[in-house]
């Protein structure tokens, strides 16, 4: 068995830290915003390279507070992607806004900055871009964008945190970055967790007081806020798994471009690509990529096969973990039916739905591994055939 996601295995890494960590918020019982939560935000600030940051209960709730504290509501258009999870449309529909969708890139899945402009109306008052699977979006043409247009920028950073572009880390380019520490994510937390980081001091206080009931003042409440705040034993583990996040994601990275190289020219099979710093695409295939535009950090490994069905039932079959992320593009679901998107209507975004696959990744994940996946899934797309026997060779 070979899973998506080892968790234990991390732990086991790092138990005497995060257990003395634990054991230490317990003899001080201070649960609720206490001194590793502030020193967290901080953490979390200086790391990310920006003045501000607020944790909140999960990553849904750190997107959602910033919407509010900017101002976004009842009658306002958010742009953003319609291949991300519901989290990102549910914060713009929390707050009474409407997400407005254009349709991603195909090569690295993220929102496709030429078709922002003709989705702006008078109403948009946003651009949400996501970094989906950890990928950086194109994030020069989307600010410029805004600012032409007046528009706040809200960064989904849950799947990319210690990503870069062009040098700066995701979360710090616009008004808002939004991060998730939901267990599975590269920084995860055992339970829930999130924040809001921010270049604007009017923002953070706003997250900072919306979090906590709306008020500045205990038991003075100037507007409906909510109780959402990053739990103290959790921000008391998340200290100890940021000082090994750098390491974390590189391995990441050295494990999806060695799957690269064992699956390159696999017919059938497209591998990720990494957005380049001439504009180009960084193939698959090459040993350390040279990219001065963006560092990645794979949050998942993500193909695309024409017969993603079949290659997903074999690789379950063989208890090697395989999740679609995502089957159906929020455009198409139920809860969204108001938005009247017709199919056809972002076919990129509906193709890549049909065909995307994550196979394991995670720092852990060994080569051995990685070549019986590898291996499993060369003869189950590129030959049609049933990659079982390679399975029980290996
Ligand atoms: C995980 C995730 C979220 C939400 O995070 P939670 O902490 O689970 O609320 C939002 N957007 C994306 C793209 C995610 O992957």
């Amino acid at each position: 068995m070979i899973p998506l996601c080892d968790l234990k295995q991390q732990y086991l890494a790092i138990k005497d830290d995060v257990d003395e960590a634990i054991r230490q918020v317990l003899a001080e019982c201070q649960f609720i915003l206490g001194p590793n939560v502030k020193a967290f935000e901080s953490e979390i600030a200086e790391y990310c390279g920006c003045p501000f940051a607020a944790g909140v209960g999960n990553g849904t709730d750190a997107m959602h507070l910033a919407l509010r504290a900017l101002g976004v509501g009842p009658g306002d258009e958010v742009i953003t992607t319609p291949f991300t999870f519901i989290a990102t449309t549910e914060a713009i529909g929390i707050v009474g806004a409407r997400p407005v969708f254009v349709d991603i890139d195909p090569v690295t899945f993220n929102i496709d900055p030429a078709k922002i402009e003709p989705a702006i109306t008078d109403r948009t008052k946003a651009i949400l871009p996501v970094h989906l699977y950890g990928q950086p979006c194109d994030m020069d043409p989307i600010t410029k964008i805004a600012s032409q247009h007046n528009l706040l920028v809200v960064e989904d950073c849950a799947q990319a945190i210690g990503a870069t572009y062009k040098g700066r880390k995701v979360g710090t380019f616009g008004d808002a970055g939004c991060f998730s520490f939901f267990p599975s994510k590269n920084l995860g937390a055992m339970g829930d967790g999130g924040m809001v980081v921010t270049n604007n001091p009017d923002v953070y206080e706003r997250v900072e007081m919306l979090r906590r009931h709306g008020g500045k003042v205990k038991y003075h409440h100037s507007e409906l806020g909510l109780n959402s705040r990053l739990d103290e034993l959790q921000a008391a583990i998340l200290r100890v798994k940021l000082r090994h996040l750098d390491l974390w994601n590189d391995y990441r990275r050295q494990n999806a471009y060695r799957y690269n190289r064992m699956l390159a020219g696999t017919a059938g099979l497209t591998c990720p690509a990494e957005h380049g710093s001439d504009g180009t695409f960084i193939p698959t295939g090459e040993d350390q990529p040279q990219n001065n535009l963006l560092r990645c950090v794979y949050h998942q490994y993500t193909l695309l096969a024409d017969n993603r069905d079949d290659v997903v039932a074999v690789l379950k079959d063989l208890d090697i973990g395989c999740l679609v992320y995502y089957p159906v593009p929020l455009h198409f679901q139920e809860v969204h039916v108001n938005l009247d998107c017709r199919p056809g209507r972002f076919p990129v975004a509906e193709q890549v739905a049909r065909c995307c696959f994550s196979i394991p990744m995670f720092p852990e994940l060994t080569e051995e591994q990685q070549s019986v996946v590898a291996a499993v899934l060369k003869r189950t797309v590129a030959d049609g055939e049933d990659g079982r026997s390679v399975y029980a060779a290996a």
